[in-house]
C-alpha cells in the first residue's frame, strides 16, 4: 500500500489541506495549499460521495446514493489505494473545526 500525496500541478510539491466544510452529506469542500514555499499555489477542491461500491452493515434509510455500475466497479478494482488515505487526511480536518 502506497501513501498517497496530494500533488500541485505547478511545482509538483506536496500540498496539504488548510481547511475543509461540510456542503451536505456528500460533498465536502477542501482548500489545499502547497507546501513548497517558493510555489504557495492554493485550490479549492470538491470531495464529494456520488455512488454505493458495498452496502452498508449499519444502513440508514435516509442515505440513497445510486449504485454504482459495472464500469465504475471495474475502474474501482483499477485504481491503486491511494483515495483512502486522501479521505483519511479530510475526516481529521473536519473534527478539528
Ligand atoms: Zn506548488
Amino acid at each position: 500500500m502506497s501513501t498517497y500525496k496530494l500533488v500541485c500541478p505547478h511545482c509538483h510539491g506536496r500540498m496539504r489541506i488548510r481547511t475543509s466544510e461540510g456542503k451536505h452529506i456528500f460533498l465536502r469542500i477542501a482548500y489545499l495549499q502547497c507546501q513548497n514555499e517558493a510555489c504557495g499555489w492554493t485550490v479549492r477542491a470538491e470531495f464529494e460521495m456520488t455512488h454505493e461500491m458495498s452496502p452498508s452493515g449499519m444502513a440508514n434509510p435516509a442515505i440513497k446514493l445510486p449504485v454504482a455500475d459495472v464500469a465504475q466497479r471495474r475502474a474501482a478494482m483499477a485504481t491503486d489505494t491511494d483515495q483512502p488515505d486522501l479521505l483519511d487526511q479530510l475526516e481529521v480536518e473536519a473534527t478539528s473545526i
